[in-house]
Order: structure tokens, then sequence, then C-alpha cells
């Protein structure tokens, strides 16, 4: 055979993964090579080490109300070392599950750097591998704008292993890994403070959502600063950070989590000796079939830089596995529609057009928002409220997009981007019974629009 493998996959996280155990399902000789760790950014330092550390600076808000169910918790202590051990000792069995995973699909699993060297060579560890098809899944890594004292600040991937709690976290960014973490570290008990550039964070999150988000992160004693950037940092004798704005503004912090976006990981990739072309942002350019410049050479996930999101690089994975291997059941991934979720506290969750897109884009609107105090906290002392909001074609009754701010908001925008798939109209949403009491219902009892549009 003149190849060593049928398909040779750089990095082992989500997209790698799921390609290479498909297409080992499928028959073909495959080898994975992964430089870090066994499964990638959303195992490792996203994802699910995020969700845990959500749900752990839950627990502060789940204390302070247990006192209206009648529950005494006096001398409560929250211990983040604890929090993050026991959060590396959950890591380490999942990259065990993905070791597994891997080897019992019969991939053969290199764990070093790899580089392409030519369209059908990679080298890894000093060794060179054939094969017909490479696809590069080597995911993202985060941005950090070139100020002076960068080199003091924290990132994503290391703010998951910070040995102490910041007493004062400076977070700046306003996407999703900003907000998430500043409810983290504000929940865990750090004073927390977001400074983001723009007007309002959330960017591309419907309006009404992120002004919401907005008033329930003061609510928790989060300082947002918007329209503000630092300018520099500077470490003090005393080894905390002080930041000095644009406006001239100057800040004191324990730690600065730099959290303005990801670029894609191309370091030592050897791309450009084979001129794989990227796009102008830098991430790789593929085709509708993920197929670069080179035509032996395929990208998926991250790297690729379409829709950063675990579910969208496992669908990029099988879709890949299956055009090369088992072409009978392919089907190009559908990028409409994605559900999404920020894990902040409390939760939002999207999916369709925001207001704002659908007004855009020529929509006669009718909209349904719902505002109340989730049943959990009545007998509480939180002013947390919800949001629930559906935005509706006025001539088609179609539902363009929904949108939930609130506790659970992603577990339940995962059923209503089923129904948003189907094609569900407002009617159907109307006909559709109530599970009662629970704030899912709102779904289908909000009858008088809140505006037209
Ligand atoms: P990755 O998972 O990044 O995998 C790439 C792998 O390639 C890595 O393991 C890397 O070590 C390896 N690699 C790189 N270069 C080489 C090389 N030359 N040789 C060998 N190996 C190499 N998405 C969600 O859907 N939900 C979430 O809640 C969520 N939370 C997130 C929270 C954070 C803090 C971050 C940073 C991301 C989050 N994401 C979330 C995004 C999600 O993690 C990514 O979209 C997903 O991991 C992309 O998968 P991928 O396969 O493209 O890349
Ligand atoms: P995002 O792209 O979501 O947000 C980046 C933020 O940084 C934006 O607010 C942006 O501002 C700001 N920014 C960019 N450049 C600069 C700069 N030079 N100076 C100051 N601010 C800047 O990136 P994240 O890093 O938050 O996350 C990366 C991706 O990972 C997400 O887009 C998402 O796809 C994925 N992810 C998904 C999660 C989930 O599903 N729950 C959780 C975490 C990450 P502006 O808006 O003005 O451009």
């Amino acid at each position: 055979m003149p190849f060593d493998f049928d398909l040779f996959v750089i990095g082992a996280g989500s997209g790698g993964v799921r390609a290479a155990r498909f297409a080992a399902g499928f028959g073909a000789r495959v080898a994975v090579a992964e430089s870090r760790y066994l499964g990638g950014t959303c195992v490792n330092v996203g994802c699910v080490p995020k969700k845990l550390l959500v749900y752990g600076a839950h627990y502060a808000e789940d204390l302070a109300q247990a006192s209206g169910y009648g529950w005494s918790l006096e001398g409560a202590r929250f211990d983040w070392s604890q929090l993050i051990a026991n959060k590396d000792h959950e890591i380490l069995r999942l990259n065990g599950i993905y070791k597994k995973l891997l080897e019992d699909s019969g991939v053969t699993l290199i764990e070093a750097h790899a580089r392409v060297v030519d369209p059908h060579t990679v080298e890894v560890a000093g060794k060179t591998y054939s094969a017909e098809h490479i696809l590069v899944a080597t995911g993202g890594w985060p941005f950090v704008p070139d100020i002076p004292g960068k080199e003091h600040i924290t990132t994503s991937n290391e703010v998951f292993y910070l040995p102490e709690l910041p007493k004062r976290a400076l977070v700046v960014g306003g996407g999703y890994i900003a907000v998430e973490f500043a409810s983290i570290l504000n929940g865990c008990g750090a004073q927390t403070r977001l400074i983001y550039r723009g007007e309002l964070f959330l960017r591309g999150f419907d309006g009404s959502l992120r002004e919401h988000l907005k008033d329930e992160l003061i609510k928790k004693d989060i300082d947002l600063q918007f329209n503000a950037d630092i300018a520099r940092i500077d470490k003090q004798a005393d080894s905390s950070l002080k930041a000095t704005l644009e406006d001239g503004r100057e800040m004191e912090a324990d730690c600065i989590l730099y959290a303005t976006g990801r670029r894609p990981m191309l370091d030592n990739l050897g791309l450009d000796s084979v001129d794989v072309k990227l796009d102008a942002r830098g991430f790789i350019e593929v085709d509708d079939q993920y197929q670069t410049s080179v035509p032996s050479i395929l990208a998926i996930g991250d790297v690729i830089g379409r829709v950063q999101l675990t579910p969208v690089a496992l669908a990029e994975g099988t879709a890949v596995a299956r055009r090369l291997f088992k072409p009978d059941d392919y089907r190009p991934v559908d990028y409409d529609l994605i559900p999404t979720a920020v894990f902040s506290l409390p939760n939002m969750a999207t999916v369709g057009m925001t207001e704002e897109e659908a007004k855009e884009k020529g929509h006669r609107l009718k909209l349904f928002e719902s505002r109340f105090r989730p049943m959990k906290l009545t007998m509480t002392d939180s002013l947390e409220r919800s949001l629930m909001k559906l935005v509706v074609d006025a001539d088609t009754d179609k539902v363009l997009g929904c949108h939930i701010a609130g506790p659970d908001a992603g577990e339940m925008m995962q059923g209503i981007a089923v129904a948003l798939k189907a094609g569900a109209t407002k009617q159907i949403f109307d006909d559709t019974i109530g599970i009662h009491p629970t704030a899912a219902e709102e779904f289908v009892t909000m009858r008088t629009p809140s505006g037209f549009a």
C-alpha cells in the first residue's frame, strides 16, 4: 500500500477525535497526533472544566438561598484549591476515557507535536508518516492584544489552574469566556470587575438578553465597565497588578484575565511548506467539504474559524469521516439554527434570529417576552429575574428565534432548537400543553405580544 495511513489527524480535540474514531469505524487506517492533552480544549481548558467551575460558583447562591427553605448552613466555607483539585481529578478521568476510546476504535495514537512536511507526509517526534489524507484539527489559542505588560495577564488556559482565588479579579472582554469567568470568579468570592471595549457586552446576542444580563450581573455585584479598555499593565511591589485604562483611570487587581477571542493554533504546524491558504482573519480556508487549497489536506473545528463550538467541531468531524470513508452516509453539516448557551450566572441561551437580525433581514415581527421571578427564588431574598423571548414572523407565524436568560437556560434551549429546526410556528407553541410548574412552560403560554417591529 502506498501510504502508512488512510487518514492522519493532527489534534485529538473535539473534532479530531470524532473524525478519527468514525473513520476507523468505517474501516480506515487512522493515526492521531496530540501534543498537549487528550480531548483538546473542551475537555481540558474549555467547556467541561468551565461548567464544573460554574456549578461550584453557583453553590454560593444555593447556600445563600437555602435558609428560605428552612436550612441553616452557618459556617459554610469555600476552598478554591479543593475545587480545582477535584476538577483536575475529573479531567484526568476524562483524558483516560478519550485514550481508551481512540485505542478501542483501532486508531494509532501518537502523543507528540505533529508538523506537515508535504501534502501526504506528517512528521511527529522525529519520525515521518505518510497518509492519503491529512486532517488538521488543531483548534485555537487565546488571543491577547499587544499591550505593554501583557506578560502579567492570565488567559483561559491558566485560569483553570490558579493556585488560589484572586481577591480582586479584572476580566477583559465581552464574549462568552469573559462573561462566564466573571460569573465564576464573582460566585467563588472574588471582587470582580469586567472591562469591555464596546457599549454593551455579548455582541451578536439579542439586545433584550444583553440588557437583562447586564442588570443581573450588576445585581450580583459584578462591576461592569463598558466603553473601556486597558492601555498598559504594571506589576507593583506587592506583586499585585495595576491596569491603566486608555482614559487614564487606574485599577488594581490580583489577576487580570484576558478573554479577547481566540486565534487558530498553527504554531510550528508546517502549513507554509505546503501552501495551505489562510483566510483574511488567519484561519485555515476550506471549501464546503473542509478541503483546503491543498486537496489532500482537510481542516475542521476552531482552526477554520466558522463556529467555535464543540458540537460544531463534532459535526464537522463526522462529516469528514463519512465523506472520505462512507460517502453513502454523507450529510453536509447544517449550520442553520445552531443553539448555544453562555454559562454565566444566570445562564443565557439562544437559537435562531435575534430581534435585531430579523428586522435587518426585513421580517415583520411579533415579539413575545416574559419576565418573571423564578419560582425557586420566591421564598428567598434573591432579586434575580428570568427573561424568555420569542421572535415571530408576523406574516408566516414562524418562530424565528428564541432567547432565554435564567436558570438552566441551556437545558431548556436544546428542545426548543428541535422545534425551530422542524419549522414550528407560534401556533404550534400555543397548541403544546405546558409542564406545570416549570419556567419552560412560559414558552407555550405567552399569548399577548409584547411588541411589534
Ligand atoms: P481543540 O479541542 O482545541 O483540539 C485541538 C487539539 O489539537 C488540542 O488538543 C491541541 O493540543 C492539539 N494540537 C494543536 N496543534 C497540534 C500539533 N501541531 N500537533 C499535535 N497536536 C496539536 N464550546 C462549547 O460548545 N460549549 C462550551 O461551553 C464551551 N466552553 C468553552 C470554554 C472555554 C474557556 C474555551 C476556551 C472554549 C470553550 N468552547 C466551548 C469551545 C470549544 O472548546 C471548542 O470549540 C472546541 O474545543 C474546538 O474543537 P477542535 O477539535 O477544533 O479543537
Ligand atoms: P469571543 O469572540 O466570544 O469574544 C471576544 C471578546 O473580546 C469580544 O467581546 C471582543 O469585542 C473582545 N475583543 C476582541 N479583541 C479585543 C481587543 N483587541 N481588545 C479588547 N477587547 C477585544 O471570544 P472568547 O474568547 O470569549 O471565546 C472564544 C470562542 O470560544 C467563543 O466565540 C465561542 O465560540 C467559544 N466559547 C463557547 C462557550 C460556550 O459555548 N458556552 C464558552 C466559551 C467559549 P467585540 O465584541 O467588540 O469584538
